[in-house]
């Protein structure tokens, strides 16, 4: 095994740097992750523009990769051996929490970055912490006994692996927070991965209904919508939505809203409050906008809407978004848009953003240059 580490880091705003680590000492307890695929999300895209703070950082939080090195406690504990193919969940938890006893390590204090200033997340912590790779946008990645891990089932390629943060935030997202089930009818806004995966998890928790909103230049993605199980597409450009939501449901609005959408301002969760039914209706929202001048409280509280916020996923959400991907029954595959290597982590953060490359739904680093 090599001495060296290649990172690509993220040393200012926009700005990033191809550095070496020496290869991290591994603890009876800890292991090494030769990196497969890092995928890359809009969180990368803000992060990226606007680092919320000014250490060096390998970003890269949505990470598969196999096994390379386990020290002897670690493969017991975490029942995993040498070259096993696993699915590192970004969240790094203390696993004495009563968040972390139920699964939900994206509620522990250990890992909240905003709160705690030693915390430890994947993609999001100095790369001048102990360990130092504590990011997917590098060959390998440091695992110490606490990082949560979900064995990849064969059959799934690392490629589709890539996938698994997206699915399951949809899961967590459509059917955990929003409720959505059997006989639901649900308005998703922004047909990005993550709109394209609410798509996937509402049509096979039952949805009677999947309305899909995007722009005029998302139509390949609302074609993909479609492929994946949307009954009907709104271009929120060329027409009006909430008349069309109002006319596909007889009248009646949607049960759930997910928003999905970036830079969109507050439009979407307007729209979300008038097209959702006439009371109990569920909204689940990733605000962006610090303030919402005008919101409309009154409204949404005679209509007795529970508005939720999306955040990450629990450790149920990614093994049911595993089988999901080895079922095969839906082309996934198809999200896969876009795959580059280290030396173009800018660049491939920008796809993203959008700023270049066209057709862009999901975008994978890959740290070796392919995959194996
Ligand atoms: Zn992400
Ligand atoms: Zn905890």
């Amino acid at each position: 095994m090599a001495e060296r580490v290649l990172a690509a880091v993220r040393t200012g705003p926009g700005r990033t740097e191809l550095r070496e680590f020496p290869m991290p000492d591994i603890a009876d307890d800890g292991a090494l992750l030769e990196v497969e695929v890092a995928g890359i999300c809009g969180t990368d895209v803000k992060m990226y523009a606007k680092p919320p703070f000014p250490d060096p950082v390998i970003m890269g939080h949505e990470n598969v990769g196999v096994i390379a090195r386990a020290g002897r406690t670690f493969a017991e504990r975490k029942g995993l051996a040498e070259g096993d193919r696993v699915f590192v969940e970004h969240y790094v938890g203390c696993f004495h929490c009563e968040w972390c006893h139920a699964g939900e390590y994206r509620h522990c204090e250990l890992t909240d970055w905003r709160t705690n200033p030693d915390a430890r997340r994947y993609g999001y912590t100095s790369a001048e912490k102990p360990g130092h790779l504590w990011g997917g946008f590098s060959q390998y990645l440091y695992l110490p006994w606490n990082s949560v891990l979900h064995k990849v089932p064969d059959g799934v390629s690392a490629e589709l692996a890539g996938l698994v943060t997206p699915l399951s935030n949809g899961i967590e997202w459509a059917l955990n927070a929003g409720g959505v089930g059997y006989a639901s009818t649900v308005l998703i806004q922004g047909p990005g991965q993550q709109g394209l995966s609410q798509v996937v998890a509402s049509k096979q928790a039952g949805a009677s209904l999947i309305l899909m909103t995007g722009t005029t230049r998302d139509a390949a993605r609302m074609e993909l919508a479609t492929a994946l199980g949307a009954d009907h597409v709104i271009d929120v450009q060329q027409e009006d939505a909430l008349t069309r939501v109002l006319d596909l449901t007889g009248g009646k609005g949607v049960d759930v809203v997910l928003d999905c959408t970036a830079g969109a301002g507050t439009a979407p969760v307007l729209l979300g409050i008038d097209a959702l039914k006439r009371r109990e209706g569920v909204m689940v929202t990733q605000g962006e906008l610090a303030a919402f001048p005008d919101f409309p409280l009154k409204k949404m509280t005679e209509k007795c809407i529970a508005l939720k916020s999306a955040r990450g996923h629990g450790y149920r959400a990614v093994e049911l978004a595993l089988e999901q991907l080895a079922s095969g029954r839906f082309p996934l595959e198809r999200l896969g848009t876009h795959s580059f290597g280290l030396e173009d982590v800018d660049h491939a953060i920008r796809a993203v953003g959008g700023e270049v490359e066209e057709g862009v739904v999901h975008v994978s680093l890959l740290p070796w240059g392919k995959y194996a």
